[in-house]
């Protein structure tokens, strides 16, 4: 997986140029549904700008990606009702990041999901697509 910006998939999600399930953005955030989920309702947040990881990443940066988790962080609990919700964020490939562009992952658990770090299979596009839209309404509605 390249490090650089140029061929980062992150940040060709950033640019349009790779699809994703959006479900909020503002001026320095973006935070979409994982490819291949853990969970349902698993969200990344990431920074538009390019940083690898939390060694790299701005103070006014990483403080935004927490605001926007946040906000995110509600929306899935009104949403899916997680008896639990794990935050995570890996940085190196030692500590199991595969995208090297900094991101918070966000995963609904449940009492005994048997949770693993990495989903094995791609989401379903009709539930990302679904799920993306009612995450949207209750952050818009949300304010
Ligand atoms: P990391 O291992 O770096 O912490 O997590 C990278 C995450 O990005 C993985 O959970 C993986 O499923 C997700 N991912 C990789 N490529 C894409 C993509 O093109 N689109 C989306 N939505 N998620 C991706
Ligand atoms: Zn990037």
């Amino acid at each position: 997986m390249s490090r650089r910006a140029a061929d980062c998939i992150f940040c060709r999600i950033v640019r349009g140029e790779a699809p994703s399930f959006r479900v909020h953005e503002d001026a320095l955030t973006l935070a979409f549904l994982d490819i291949a989920p853990v969970s349902d309702g698993h969200v990344l947040v990431i920074p538009r700008a390019h940083f690898e990881n939390l060694f790299e990443v701005t103070p006014d940066v990483v403080a935004a990606v927490a605001v926007s988790s946040r906000r995110v962080a509600h929306a899935l609990r009104a949403e899916l009702a997680p008896d639990g919700l794990a935050v995570a964020q890996l940085n190196g490939e030692a500590a199991g990041q595969t995208v090297f562009h900094y991101h918070m992952h966000l995963i609904p658990r449940r009492h005994g999901d048997g949770f693993v770090f990495h989903g094995r299979a791609p989401g379903k596009p009709e539930r990302l697509r679904e799920l993306a839209a009612a995450l949207c309404e209750r952050i818009r509605t949300a304010g």
